[in-house]
């Protein structure tokens, strides 16, 4: 049994997981399974597997792939990790020890990962900037939930429209919390992501975002309004800035944020950017 197997290692080792450190360890071989059978993965594969724990997922995927890349950062769990693929005679894993939102990918064809949940959001921007064939990545439900919301949706938000606009995501399953070890406290959904370049998603665009979901309920003109400081550093007064906002397509300033869909906040933002060129 996985789950015994995981324990068993853990204590030998006296590690306490610390879910503060995202580590909640994936013991149950149908999750397991399902997250493989959607990487259809081929021996010209290379993966990235970012907080491969004690290598619950990376023993699967080293058997089906030419190389897996392995990221993680807890030093007192490495040796764990390093000892059971040599007792299963696995070769073909390299194991990079660090934080993975700060080292520097090498080549990888695809990413399948049970994410620490403490660096969702900046492992998936990251992900953004590198060319891959796609991602199957576990998240906290929550956050997964918010990754694929459409305009109008509660769960809405600056997340999703990135998402989007800069990949095509899907909810493939949900995973229950008592598929981990230790429990976490809210249940797990897997994603598939697959990037597609955006080069209308710029820095002026991920601004005008922030400067709007800041305010999700408001009409997106108030809401530009009050939160301009995230768009431009020009100190402008507030009548200035109405004007400004003036300019940009009647009927969207009108609309509540949480009901633009990205294209239309594309819209907003380019519009705004040719205004305060202007200035
Ligand atoms: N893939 C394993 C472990 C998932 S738990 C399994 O499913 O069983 C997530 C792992 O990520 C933990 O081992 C944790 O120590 C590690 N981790 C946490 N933060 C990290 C970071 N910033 N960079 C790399 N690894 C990290």
């Amino acid at each position: 049994m996985l789950a015994t197997e995981t324990f068993n290692l853990l204590k030998k080792h006296q590690i306490r997981l610390d879910r503060k450190k995202g580590q909640n360890y994936l013991i149950n071989n149908h999750f397991l399974s399902r997250i493989i059978e959607n990487a259809h993965l081929d021996d010209s594969d290379v993966v990235l597997e970012i907080g491969a724990g004690i290598g619950n997922l990376t023993v699967l995927l080293a058997e089906k792939v030419s190389k897996v890349v392995a990221i993680e950062q807890d030093k007192r769990i490495v040796p764990i990790l390093r000892e059971r693929l040599n007792e299963k005679d696995i070769s073909n894993v390299e194991i990079l020890v660090g934080d993975a939102t700060k080292l520097k990918f090498p080549y990888f064809s695809k990413v399948v990962s049970n994410l620490p949940y403490q660096i969702s959001s900046p492992i998936t921007f990251k992900l953004l900037h590198y060319d891959f064939d796609f991602a199957i990545l576990m998240y906290q439900l929550e956050f997964a939930k918010r990754m694929v919301a459409k305009p109008g949706e509660s769960d809405y938000s600056r997340l999703s429209v990135m998402m989007k606009l800069c990949t095509q995501t899907e909810l493939l399953f949900k995973v229950p919390k008592n598929a981990f070890l230790p429990r976490p406290k809210i249940s797990s959904a897997v994603i598939k992501l697959i990037p597609s370049r955006n080069p209308d998603v710029d820095q002026f665009f991920v601004n005008t975002c922030r400067a709007l979901f800041q305010h999700k309920k408001k009409k997106s003109g108030k809401a530009l309004l009050q939160s301009f400081h995230e768009i431009s550093d020009l100190d402008l007064d507030r009548s200035t800035i109405r004007d400004l906002i003036s300019h940009v397509d009647g009927k969207l300033i009108e609309e509540r944020v949480f009901k633009l869909n990205p294209e239309e906040i594309l819209i907003i933002s380019s519009e705004l950017e040719v205004v305060l060129e202007k200035m």
